[in-house]
């Protein structure tokens, strides 16, 4: 099926883009890399009046760490934070997102800001983001705001961004300690979604497990943070019966659904097993760090 008919604008600055957002409201939809949006053109799920494409946009797609902060632009494409050598050396929570996330075509293509607007609970940054406890940056004509990735994921496809606000960049905090990360997911074939995905983050002091961050992929209406998990790895030193009470809690507050990817039952053995492999491989990168 075509697209319904809309009206097209590429602007080349953030300010331009905004005052267009500004002018247009709910009538647009920004464009970044298509890769969910053209689809749902194309099924007639959305009819904006005009597309305003950020490709051309100078400056959303840089990646760089500041002396707080790990950054990632908006446009950061999936394949560009999977391999960039700042991600590849210290980041290994996003490495292994990055390459796991559908194709090679749609990881060319689709950027982290698109992925986490469109919220799909079965997508990957959103677990990665918890994780890693990320601040969203969303700007529009005339104003900036924050918000933690816990706040900005509401639900099936419903995020806290507003209709004349754009996803500029993502900060997430650097760890003083050494860290480390992982990011495990069941596929049924390459290329996609999640049956079940856990991203780990731990930050160590010495041997003892400083601070640490669980994301849950695909077991409820949005990526879940499990809380009660991480708050009991804080402070512990690793070990394999410390791993499996933190898989129990983080399975506590999933609630997967039956389908064709496999029962709900087994998709919470996945995540359990993936929480104590996750935790065991994270641990390891940061020993060695
Ligand atoms: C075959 C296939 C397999 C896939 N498999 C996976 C997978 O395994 N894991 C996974 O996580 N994802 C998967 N995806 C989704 C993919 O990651 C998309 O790239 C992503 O969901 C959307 O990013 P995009 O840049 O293409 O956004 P677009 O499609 O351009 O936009 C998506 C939505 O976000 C809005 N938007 C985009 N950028 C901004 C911004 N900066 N500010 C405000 N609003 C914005 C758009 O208006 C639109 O509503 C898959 C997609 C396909 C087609």
């Amino acid at each position: 099926m075509y697209p319904p008919k809309f009206d097209y604008a590429a602007p080349t600055t953030l300010d331009d883009a905004l005052a267009l957002l500004a002018e247009h409201g709910e009538e647009a939809k920004i464009l970044a890399g298509g890769q969910s949006l053209i689809p749902m053109l194309k099924l007639r799920f959305a009819g904006p009046d005009m597309l305003i494409d950020i490709n051309r946009v100078e400056g959303l797609d840089t990646l760089e760490e500041t002396a707080d902060h790990l950054i990632i632009g908006g446009m950061c494409r999936h394949n560009i934070i999977g391999h960039h050598s700042i991600i590849e050396q210290k980041w290994p929570v996003f490495a292994e997102a990055g390459k796991l996330i559908a194709d090679p075509l749609v990881r060319n293509m689709g950027t982290i800001a698109g992925s986490l607007v469109h919220a799909d609970p079965q997508a990957d940054w959103g677990s990665v983001l918890l994780a890693v406890d990320a601040e969203i940056v969303v700007k529009k004509k005339g104003g900036e705001r924050s918000i933690n990735i816990d706040d900005f994921l509401h639900g099936i496809f419903e995020t806290a961004i507003e209709p004349d606000e754009i996803l500029t960049e993502i900060r997430v905090p650097k760890p003083k300690g050494k860290s480390g990360g992982a990011y495990l997911k069941m596929e049924r074939k390459v290329g996609d979604f999640a049956t079940a995905g856990v991203a780990v983050f731990v930050e160590m002091d010495g041997d003892t497990i400083k601070q640490a961050g669980l994301g849950l992929t695909a077991m409820g209406t949005r990526n879940l943070k499990a809380k009660e998990a991480e708050d009991a790895l804080k402070g512990e030193k690793p070990s394999p019966e410390l791993y499996a009470k933190a898989a129990d809690l983080a399975a506590k507050i999933c609630n997967p659904k039956d389908d064709t990817r496999g029962s709900a039952e087994y998709k919470l053995s996945v995540v359990r097993t993936y929480v104590q492999r996750g935790l065991e491989r994270a641990v390891n990168f940061a020993q060695k760090a």
